[in-house]
């Protein structure tokens, strides 16, 4: 998945835009993530690119042809309400209009280029979903996730027979994505406590699942595969996914077909979809194999197997502590560089059998784990199944999500001492059962 750097990556690069160049922040100019907004509920969303703490109108670049070497195809593309167009054009055209975005924001060019764009404070606008998900799949792709959830499960046999050879994963529900900030309603369903007669009633064991989740770019027609090889330039770029789930319906319902209503109340994003552009001085070598391992049969070969280099955290906020002005508790921090399987794997198997990804389907990495217990990314790990609670800083205790919580996720790479570049933040809070 490695791109080839050039200027865009510079790390001496430096913004008009002073905010941007504050190291500390999610958003500098060799970030230049795409998201959607709006400023008022009746407005046409329009797409937008986070610079510090502000958002670049691209709809209006492009209405005033400000990004020379934009195809006229891309300049259309971006007026859209989504990015949905754009994503369908490829990685050339995704390249010319970073290059073009990024030249507008240099400090180099601010004479000729700050009277001509328009930014937006970001506290003013409202995010939205960047994309119309058509649809979202969710995988099993941390060995550790899935170790640790397997020994509670199944003791005898933690990974089923098939992890090694092949990512797991299952078809996800696209229309309850929505995006940080939404309110997360506890959902009712069918749990069976006691092992011995169901009831119907609010999930006792909501959780948060820490995940990153692709965006798809062009994809594949049906019936066509997308080579392992390939995979790179069918990725336009990431987001934080929050995969919430029930675990006592979960529980009652996984087996034989796996998750169900456990998982479709709701899935959250971050609004900033960071290019793949902007992350590619960060990969390194991926968790290797070992020699016990069975074999990877070739369609799963990556010529490089590259895992990326993101740090990862979920921070927790009850209610009383926001009340009481107390900042929000970090409960685990992981890296994306310890999955088993890589993203060019998952989007090879997916598309194995001819099934064809569209422009803005969501493929999600499945909760991120690391092997230490503070790198554990949902509760159900940290807590190991409620029996290991942890104390929150106003000294009420947690096993699971109680109302009123607020789970936030947040993504950076750092590496070599470059910019960070972050993906920002995908929070919710969890409203009672109705
Ligand atoms: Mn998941």
């Amino acid at each position: 998945m490695r791109l080839p750097l050039d200027q865009t990556h510079d790390p001496e690069r430096r913004s008009w835009v002073e905010s941007a160049n504050d190291p500390a922040g999610d958003f500098p100019i060799q970030n230049l993530p795409f998201g959607v907004f709006r400023l008022e509920e009746h407005e046409q969303p329009r797409i937008g690119v986070a610079i510090g703490d502000r958002i670049l109108d691209v709809r209006r670049c492009a209405e005033r042809k400000v990004l020379p070497g934009v195809l006229s195809q891309a300049i259309q593309a971006l007026a859209a309400p989504t990015l949905n167009d754009f994503m369908a054009l490829g990685r050339p055209q995704w390249s010319a209009a970073r290059l073009a975005i990024g030249n507008l924001l240099d400090v180099r060019f601010v004479n000729d280029c700050k009277p001509h764009v328009t930014l937006i404070p970001m506290k003013d606008a409202q995010m939205l979903l960047p994309a119309t998900i058509g649809d979202y799949t969710d995988f099993y792709a941390s060995i550790h996730h899935a170790t640790n959830v397997g020994s509670m499960f199944r003791p005898d046999q933690p990974l089923m027979p098939n992890y090694k050879h092949l990512p797991v994963g299952y078809h996800g529900r696209a229309s309850s994505i929505v995006v940080s900030g939404t309110p997360v309603i506890r959902p009712m369903g069918q749990i069976n406590p006691d092992d011995a007669v169901p009831i119907f009633g609010p999930t006792r064991l909501l959780d948060y699942e820490l995940e990153v989740g692709l965006l798809v770019g062009p994809g594949n027609g049906l019936g066509q595969r997308i080579p392992v090889a390939q995979a790179a330039e069918h990725v336009f770029g990431l987001v934080l996914v929050n995969d919430w789930s029930a675990r006592d319906v979960q529980k009652w319902e996984y087996q034989p077909l796996g998750p169900f209503n456990a998982k479709n109340f709701a899935t959250t994003t971050s609004p900033w979809v960071v290019t793949l552009e902007a992350l590619a001085p960060f990969w390194v070598p991926s968790m290797a194999r070992s020699v016990d391992d069975p074999p990877l049969l070739d369609y799963l070969k990556p010529p490089e197997p590259l895992g990326l280099d993101l740090t990862l955290e979920v921070s927790l906020s009850s209610e009383g502590m926001r009340k009481q002005g107390m900042a929000p508790m970090t409960v685990s921090r992981g890296s994306f560089a310890d999955m088993f399987w890589t993203l060019d794997q998952l989007l090879a198997h997916h598309t194995s059998t001819g099934c064809n990804l569209r422009p803005g389907d969501l493929l999600a990495s499945g909760t991120v784990s690391g092997p230490t217990e503070d790198s554990r990314g949902c509760l159900l790990e940290r807590t190991w199944r409620g029996t290991r609670p942890f104390a929150l800083t106003d000294g009420t205790e947690r096993r699971f999500l109680q109302d009123g919580d607020e789970v936030t996720l947040t993504g950076w790479a750092s590496l070599g001492g470059r910019p960070r570049i972050g993906l920002g933040r995908c929070t919710g809070i969890i409203q009672p059962a109705r």
